[in-house]
């Protein structure tokens, strides 16, 4: 039943896994420094279990209730990562699913998801999100470069997260080298405070190339490999 899907998505992956390699070649960065986040977000729990049989280890999501549902529909053992905003009273939930939360952009959520994570005797891997938009633009979440630093710091104090580094998303009206350079250079200051956070998650299906380009480590790709999203309920 699902071995069209399962062609489908075995191609599509092998695509992106091509473009990354071509990157990677381009930029004169071994392979093994990038590695891929499968974006599921609106697709099936089936669909996350053709994935982690066609070698993926890594998934993303970005809705609380979504994941967690598929969560405990899927057997397969994949990394959980949560990519869209966190409301302060989900932070449990999210805890309960994520074993990386990449979307950390400010202090109260810092504290949400240390007591969350204590509260179920485990540890979660963060990220802080840099939001590279410009300060005049609607907010999409993320923290302003100029925060970083007081909110690692405050993740470096807390008692069940480890801080491992950022994510961002390009703005769409800009050439995104541009941003993830500045990425690069929050990550550049990170180090110094942190030198475990090696881990800068950016690009997407559209531009993959240019995170990869700019130091880049992980990549989060949905429509390149599951295809166009169902329109979001
Ligand atoms: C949806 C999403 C992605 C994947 O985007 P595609 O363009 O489908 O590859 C990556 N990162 C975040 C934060 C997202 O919300």
């Amino acid at each position: 039943m699902n071995d069209h899907r399962r062609s489908e998505l075995s191609a599509s992956l092998a695509q992106v896994r091509e473009r990354m390699g071509q990157a990677c070649a381009a930029a004169g960065r071994p392979v093994a420094e990038v590695d891929l986040l499968v974006v599921t977000k609106t697709f099936p729990a089936s669909d996350i279990e053709l994935l982690a049989a066609l070698g993926c280890t890594d998934v993303g999501e970005s809705r609380d209730q979504e994941a967690r549902a598929k969560h405990a529909e899927v057997a397969a053992s994949v990394r959980w990562h949560m990519i869209g905003q966190v409301q302060r009273k989900k932070a449990r939930h999210v805890a309960a699913w994520a074993d990386v939360v990449e979307s950390v952009d400010r202090p109260e959520l810092v504290s949400a998801l240390d007591s969350a994570a204590a509260s179920l005797d485990r540890r979660l891997d963060v990220l802080l999100q840099v939001c590279l938009d410009p300060v005049d633009r609607p907010d999409r979440g993320g923290a302003r470069p100029e925060a970083i630093e007081a909110l690692a710091e405050q993740v470096l104090a807390s008692t069940r997260l480890d801080l491992r580094g950022l994510m961002a998303v390009a703005p769409v009206d800009e050439d995104p080298r541009a941003a993830f350079a500045r990425l690069e250079r929050v990550h550049q200051a990170l180090l110094r405070l942190a030198p475990g956070a090696l881990t800068v998650s950016a690009g997407m299906s559209g531009d993959l190339e240019a995170a990869i380009a700019l130091g880049a480590t992980q990549v989060r790709i949905g429509g390149a490999i599951l295809g166009n999203r169902p329109p979001l309920k």
